[in-house]
């Protein structure tokens, strides 16, 4: 099975092609921000080290990241989305000794188009399951369609650490476009098209049948 990296400014859409390749593909998403979020929920102590990055829409260091990489890497190495990591060149060379990487999938999208996307989008205080208001709207305004739970911002999702991740992507992860380019593993893909629309073109590409 194929190992895919998911490269794009937040907003593009990764968690939505990861999550529609895993239920129809078998793929395993792992996705960095919700390994990251879910420990500062529980109030781990790795929790409690990043929430002052995470909420300020810095790169959490290595120090950190790292350990949970080799530790996914533990127990499964094949047929993985990894969406959102590597963000550094730093971290692909990290990534590249451990893992042979199949394609890394550029979601390209304007800044304008994913700052109003990020402001738009909620998310499940209960069950995590994400929307937007533009995109993708609840049936019921303000409550989860799976759970009626309360339909929230994530806490990183205000307009500063907004254009600090915006900031961000393009100092630190645009690099990563030449990085897999220069390897021969790069996809392009239109980011603003409809979802399915995205998935038909991505399934192509990386030569998946429907
Ligand atoms: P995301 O869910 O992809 O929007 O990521 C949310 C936040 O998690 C980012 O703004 C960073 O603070 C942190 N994060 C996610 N992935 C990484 C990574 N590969 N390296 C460092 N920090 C990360």
């Amino acid at each position: 099975m194929l190992n895919l990296v998911f490269l794009g400014i937040q907003g593009s859409g990764k968690g939505t092609q990861a999550r529609l390749l895993e239920k129809r593909h078998g793929f395993k998403h792992i996705s960095m921000g919700e390994l990251l979020r879910s420990n500062m929920k529980k109030r781990t102590s790795l929790g409690q080290s990043i929430s002052k990055y995470m909420l300020r829409g810095e790169l959490v260091p290595d120090e950190y990241i790292f350990p949970l990489i080799e530790k996914i890497l533990q127990s499964d190495a094949r047929g993985i989305i990894f969406d959102g990591f590597p963000r550094t060149i730093k971290q692909a060379e990290f990534m590249e000794e451990r893992i042979p990487v199949n394609y890394a999938i550029f979601f390209d999208l304007d800044d304008d188009i994913a700052m109003k996307r990020l402001t738009a989008r909620r998310v499940c205080r209960n069950c995590n399951q994400d929307y937007n208001l533009l995109l993708k709207p609840p049936k019921d305004n303000g409550n989860c369609d799976n759970c009626g739970g309360e339909l929230v911002q994530r806490n990183d999702d205000h307009q500063e650490a907004i254009q600090r991740r915006i900031d961000i992507f393009h100092e630190q992860t645009k690099p990563l476009i030449d990085f897999f380019q220069e390897r021969d593993k790069l996809v392009r893909i239109e980011a603003s098209a409809k979802p399915e629309e995205i998935y038909n073109q991505l399934i192509n590409r990386i030569k998946l049948q429907k």
